[in-house]
């Protein structure tokens, strides 16, 4: 991860899918998930794969997890679902992407394609995970940020140093930043290649801007967690609630921020709204 210049007192990271674009749906619901049907023989289950892929990578506090770990929290979910084991459908255990998600630091494509030379159920991971590379970059684009981003992006740039932080690859992210003609608000895009989020909030931040002037926007509990780390500030992005969320952050939450009033009671109910935005039951299993 490439260091930047501190030029302003304040630094800003921003995450980019779900948060500055709405990409989260068509990625999920049009290439993941339709590809995991087709890879694990979840035919015969479509409808409650799709409930359960949605309910991990969406709406759950699950969102943003990374897609290998993804994977095998909905066979999880799907294994002990009585309709799925009404139809008798063969969901696969995945023993060995568990075994490699335990013993491998760099969940991508390049580290799994070396493991799955050897191994078949990691082949077939692999194949699923390559033809969702393909399918985001075939249908994918044209997804504009949420609105009031500009904005918000514009009012930033003028007090802070501000980076896209995000786990999606690089190339993703330099196309989707420039088609929107937003990369020029930000001095590095940091994705999937410069590491995870704590990184890159650890190069660029740590120890040259005081805890509470660095502050992170994402609209997950990963996001969170970076923030944490570093015991940066963290703004979320509520799932189901954008628009509003960036709304809030432009008329009062980013000027709290450089007002040095936004730690305490203020950010903790902020994100006690992410909380309760995403569950931890799946709403068939609360019922
Ligand atoms: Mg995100």
């Amino acid at each position: 991860m490439p260091m930047i210049s501190k030029d302003c007192e304040f630094f800003i990271a921003i995450d980019s899918d779900g948060c500055v674009f709405d990409t989260m749906e068509i990625k999920h619901k049009e290439c993941f998930c339709p590809a995991a049907i087709k890879h694990f023989g979840l035919q015969p289950v479509s409808k409650y794969a799709r409930e359960a892929w949605e309910f991990v990578n969406l709406y759950s506090r699950h969102r943003g997890t990374n897609r290998f770990p993804a994977l095998v929290s909905v066979v999880d979910l799907l294994r002990v679902r009585p309709e799925v084991i009404a139809r008798h459908a063969a969901v696969p255990q995945l023993s060995a992407l568990r075994q490699w998600i335990a013993r491998e630091t760099k969940l991508g494509n390049p580290a799994l394609q070396k493991a799955a030379a050897t191994e078949s159920t990691l082949h077939a991971v692999y194949e699923w995970s390559t033809e969702v590379n393909a399918r985001i970059d075939d249908l994918v684009y044209g997804v504009p940020p949420f609105p009031r981003v500009r904005k918000c992006l514009e009012r930033a740039a003028k007090r802070a140093d501000l980076i896209v932080s995000s786990g999606t690859p690089l190339r993703a992210l330099h196309r989707e930043w420039a088609e929107h003609s937003l990369a020029s608000y930000v001095k590095r895009i940091a994705g999937q290649e410069d590491g995870t989020k704590t990184q890159h909030l650890e190069a660029a931040a740590n120890g040259k801007y005081p805890p509470t002037r660095i502050l992170m926007v994402g609209d997950a509990p990963g996001d969170l967690r970076a923030a944490r780390s570093v015991n940066a500030c963290f703004y979320p992005i509520v799932p189901g609630r954008e628009e509003t969320s960036w709304q809030h952050f432009h008329d009062e939450a980013l000027g709290r921020f450089f007002a040095g009033q936004y730690t305490g009671a203020y950010q903790e109910s902020l994100i006690q709204a992410l909380e309760d935005a995403l569950p931890t039951q799946p709403p068939w299993a609360a019922a």
